[in-house]
């Protein structure tokens, strides 16, 4: 596994603060410090694993977890029926500043498409 120096690597460490609204044994999601909605929370999984392009194929079921969990953390915010959106940004063009796979949740207003 890659050396884990990102911010999403202490945050998982306990090194810094976050506010998490789930863990488990393979991910955990806490609050973006800099929301884009009212809801946006960021679920990750605790394996480094840098940007899409790097998942394994043996990764795929974890992928899939990750999907679940979003849904769970939508349905725990409350903004499930109403409709939200998960987004995961791929490297400079896609917009990822964080190179620790991540998957954002955004709701609790419309968003608007295509984005930008
Ligand atoms: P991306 O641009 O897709 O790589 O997303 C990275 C996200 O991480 C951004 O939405 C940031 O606001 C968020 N972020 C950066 N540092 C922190 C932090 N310490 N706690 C929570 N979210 C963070």
């Amino acid at each position: 596994m890659a050396e884990n120096n990102t911010i999403f690597g202490m945050i998982l460490r306990g090194e810094i603060p976050s506010t998490r609204v789930w863990e488990d044994e393979h991910c955990i999601a806490f609050r973006d410090i800099n929301a884009a909605a009212p809801t946006h929370v960021l679920v990750i999984p605790r394996d480094h694993i840098p940007t899409l392009n790097d998942i394994t194929e043996d990764q795929k079921p974890l992928i899939g977890h990750l999907v679940w969990v979003a849904a769970q953390v939508a349905r725990q915010e409350g903004i499930a029926d109403d409709g939200y959106r998960l987004v995961v940004n791929c490297n400079d063009r896609g917009g990822q500043t964080v190179y620790h796979l991540h998957m954002h949740v955004l709701g609790g207003r419309d968003l608007s498409w295509p984005p930008g």
